[in-house]
């Protein structure tokens, strides 16, 4: 089901996608950029041990980052060229382009409203660089690599995560753990009555949780291990999704 509004903001949009654009290119760079740093930091380092619990923390970090960036960027109007264009590419194109009613893709054309800009990948990692020197030089050169490690893979399971998101209904994304989790928050995310401040995670919930903006109220585990459950909704939560619900104009199939 999708409005009017969301059907002619589709056919815009593709309209001025550049002829050039092509989906596959632009994830296959991506993930052979972010496959190739992971190989490469790899195979730098020497008789990794202990080095590798690093992976915690930057992981935690990680997360509370993408849910920061989320909220704080992406859906907040900061007059300032970069930023601007990011909220401009977020909440405007990408939350037209998909609401809970209309959530799925049908072409690689498409990947253009899904995944960042290649500029994203390189941002990340050269946000990370600093601190990975920081760790070469104050622990050793294991640290800093586990550090990029964690970064770059954690980029990458978002654009993935992000993509289950927006594609069809199947088995995998029904069933899989953690993805099947995602796709309800994300959808629920999409609400443009809840997308301002619910569900600002996109791997996995556990800064939404606490940082207390999930529309479920339920454990740490309880929201990673979700799926498609919609028992612990928060009531107000339920309630201003069927307000939007009403307001939503003509319906068209
Ligand atoms: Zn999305
Ligand atoms: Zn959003």
């Amino acid at each position: 089901m999708m409005t009017e509004r969301q059907r002619r903001f589709r056919e815009e949009y593709q309209a001025q996608i550049s002829p050039w654009y092509n989906g596959l290119v632009h994830i296959g760079v991506m993930y052979g950029v972010g496959l190739t740093a992971i190989a490469w930091c790899v195979s730098r380092m020497q008789d990794a041990t202990w080095e590798w619990l690093l992976v915690i923390p930057v992981f935690a970090f990680s997360n509370w980052f993408e849910w920061w960036i989320h909220k704080y960027v992406m859906h907040r109007l900061v007059d300032v060229f970069a930023l601007r264009a990011i909220y401009d590419r977020h909440t405007r194109q990408h939350h037209q382009y998909f609401t809970n009613n209309e959530m799925t893709v049908d072409s690689t054309r498409e990947f253009r409203i899904i995944f960042f800009p290649w500029r994203a990948l390189t941002t990340f990692m050269a946000f990370g660089v600093p601190f990975a020197l920081a760790l070469g030089w104050a622990i050793n050169p294991n640290a800093g690599y586990i550090l990029m490690v964690t970064i770059v893979g954690q980029y990458l399971i978002y654009e993935t995560f992000h993509y289950c998101c927006h594609v069809h209904e199947n088995w995998f994304v029904r069933n899989m753990p953690f993805v099947n989790t995602i796709r309800r928050h994300h959808t629920a995310h999409h609400n443009q009555g809840l997308m301002m401040e619910r569900n600002m995670n996109l791997t996995f919930p556990i800064a939404d949780w606490f940082m207390r903006t999930s529309d479920l109220d339920r454990g740490l585990l309880g929201h990673i291990f979700n799926g498609y459950s919609e028992e612990h909704l928060k009531p107000e939560v339920r309630a201003s999704v069927e307000r939007f619900r009403e307001r939503e104009p003509h319906q068209v199939a």
